[in-house]
């Protein structure tokens, strides 16, 4: 590259950052679509379960194209199709043959009988042999696994992508068959990220320019670049995950890398709900929510959105849309940068389920802050999340709410960091709480408004339910409490019982703090 500077140009309604070497090509005639929006719509797995739910997605894709926009899809795997490679690689790693290979008869029937009920004409042997090509890979895969017994982060992430794989290229198939120009990109070609195997960050710069070099040429021909969810790729081609549910994360990397002018993320339900409706039957839609909203609510488990998928569209403003494929003609949420005050103050519960509490005390007269200063040091290098801690100084006790799977880890890390402390009774042995669920209480517009405590605890204290730690943000966009997992369910119904069912009285404003 002759130069590192960065150009900012207008094409197809989106500014892409281009390197100067290319400036001439780019701002050539042909590539001047100057009055198209760039669109990228994500499918999830139960958008793309079966032949209809997929020949219904092409058609959305193919009504919006035709309506003169540009279209980037982002697909996942079929519905629970990365379970079942989770499964099959699972039962190989551990050397269950027979398992494994009724796993492989399932993914390879769900396959071949979507694509029988697709009927694709002329395409479907290839498309067919396509994908018997890549289930060969993961038997092969599975063969080795069976002999090695292991499999670490980075060699499931290799296996993982498959069922992105498959779909992706049954997704360009389905396009073609309605005359929709579409075409197959691997996202290893197009994502670049760390080497965090299994939940990984993209590098946006890097990942910018392969958008630019890969997708955009497709764009300026007309097609609809079909991209495989959920995966990425590191600079040294080492094929990475984005962690579960991360092909949301993969469209908003992919919308932010292309400078789209909104990213629909299409799944089965009406929008962001104010509850999981698999929880609460009487959650609402929400027409819009603030990014930081959506942060926060995806953060503390509402599936609807992955936890990390906010993030690029929200540094650079972009909408995202969260819609019904199965209802397309409803509006769905739009997740925007800012919105006027409202009269409910909170906006949504939501929970992880999976959580525990770790306790760590000292026994003797430390200094406190220095001792958890490094706790928290160490456990941001290791990208650990925290889901919310508490800290009380007369006691000398700090409570950190995890996830579940990051438990073990974190135990053994502060095992390690205080080996000498623990070892001398400075901190006494660390305390593990398991089965513990988050419930996280949402909404912008809490700040300053009053009672709003007291009625959340209220409504617990009703239902019998004993709250084993709390926490505050200091911005005031979300409560959260840990209970006891098993009554979690109780106690989001029961909130949103309290603030948030339809036609309550208490949906009305509190008095404010002035
Ligand atoms: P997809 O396969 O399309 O990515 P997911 O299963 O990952 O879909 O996410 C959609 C699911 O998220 C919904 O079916 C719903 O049960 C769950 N969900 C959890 N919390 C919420 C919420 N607050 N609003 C909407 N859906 C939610
Ligand atoms: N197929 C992947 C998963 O099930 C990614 C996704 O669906 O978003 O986690
Ligand atoms: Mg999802």
């Amino acid at each position: 590259m002759q130069s590192q500077e960065w150009r900012l140009f207008r094409y197809a309604g989106f500014r892409i950052r281009f390197p100067d070497v290319a400036q001439n090509d780019l701002m050539s005639e042909s590539f001047n679509h100057s009055n198209m929006s760039l669109t990228v719509m994500k499918f999830g797995g139960t958008s793309v379960g079966d032949a209809e739910r997929i020949r219904q997605a092409a058609t959305i894709v193919k009504a919006h194209a035709q309506a003169g926009n540009d279209v980037i899809v982002v697909v996942s795997a079929l519905s629970q199709v990365t379970d079942l490679i989770l499964n099959v690689l699972n039962a190989a790693r551990l050397g269950d043959r027979r398992v494994m290979e009724e796993g492989l008869l399932q993914l390879a029937s769900r396959h071949e009988q979507v694509l029988s009920d697709l009927s694709l004409g002329e395409e479907l042997n290839q498309v067919l042999s396509d994908v018997r090509a890549t289930l060969q890979r993961l038997r092969e895969f599975c063969s080795a696994l069976l002999l090695l017994r292991v499999a670490t982060r980075q060699v499931m992430d290799v296996a993982l992508p498959l069922g992105e794989q498959i779909s992706a290229r049954i997704f360009e198939a389905c396009l073609n068959q309605l005359e929709a120009k579409g075409k197959f990109v691997d996202s290893a070609r197009v994502l670049v990220t760390d080497d965090k195997f299994g939940d990984a960050s993209p590098d946006m710069e890097s990942t910018r320019r392969r958008c630019g070099e890969v997708l955009l040429p497709l764009l300026r021909e007309g097609q609809i670049p079909v991209v495989m969810g959920y995966s990425g790729a590191t600079h040294a081609g080492q094929v990475t995950t984005l962690g579960r549910g991360g092909s949301d994360y993969s469209a908003t990397i992919i919308g932010a890398a292309m400078d789209a002018d909104e990213v629909w993320i299409w799944t089965d339900v009406d929008g962001v709900l104010t509850a999981d409706p698999r929880i609460c039957s009487d959650a609402i839609t929400l027409p819009e929510i603030t990014f930081a909203e959506a942060i926060e609510l995806s953060y503390y488990g509402a599936k609807v959105i992955h936890r990390k998928a906010i993030r690029p569209t929200m540094e650079q403003g972009i909408p995202v849309w969260i819609k019904n494929s199965f209802k397309p003609e409803l509006q769905g949420t739009k997740i925007v940068k800012s919105l006027p005050p409202s009269n409910r103050p909170v906006k949504a519960v939501t929970a992880v389920t999976q959580a525990s509490l770790v306790t760590l005390t000292t026994r003797w007269d430390v200094h406190f802050a220095e001792v958890f200063g490094r706790l928290f040091l160490s456990l941001g290098h290791e990208n650990i999340d925290i889901l919310f801690s508490t800290q009380s100084s007369s006691e000398d006790s700090l409570g950190l709410v995890l996830r579940e799977q990051d438990t073990e880890h974190v135990v053994r890390s502060i095992q390690k960091l205080f080996r000498t402390e623990l070892k001398h009774g400075v901190l006494n042995p660390v305390e593990v709480h398991k089965d513990v669920a988050v419930i996280a209480v949402l909404g912008s517009d809490m700040k300053g408004t009053c009672g709003i405590l007291g009625r959340l605890f209220s409504a617990v204290a009703r239902n019998d339910v004993s709250v084993i730690a709390v926490a505050q943000g200091a911005s005031e966009l979300n409560i959260c409490f840990a209970v006891t997992a098993a009554r979690a369910n109780e106690v989001i119904k029961a909130v949103h019982q309290e603030f948030l069912s339809p036609g309550t009285e208490k949906m009305r404003p509190r008095p404010k703090i002035h």
